[in-house]
């Protein structure tokens, strides 16, 4: 999902925390861009209360959804594991 850039209107890229990233794998991977900010080439990091509240109600959901993605990865991975015990 793409967002522009409030204040140049240049696309802006999500940026995952390396913190949460580092901290395990791609559930690690999926959580830290659901948290991470986003970043524009022109400007820099952008904080999200710059953005159109249409644009911050997107991020919220694709947020939710990565979390709920990262569980469910989490619970597959788990039953894995349980099944091959
Ligand atoms: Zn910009």
């Amino acid at each position: 999902m793409a967002y522009n850039c409030p204040r140049c209107g240049a696309p802006v890229k999500r940026k995952g925390s390396t913190i949460a990233g580092a901290t395990g794998g791609l559930a690690g991977a999926l959580l830290g861009s659901a948290f991470g900010g986003f970043e524009c080439e022109n400007c820099g990091k952008i904080p999200r209360k710059e953005f159109p509240p249409e644009a911050r109600q997107k991020m919220m959901l694709s947020s939710v959804l990565m979390i709920v993605g990262a569980i469910a990865l989490f619970v597959v991975v788990v039953i894995i594991i349980a099944l091959m015990q």
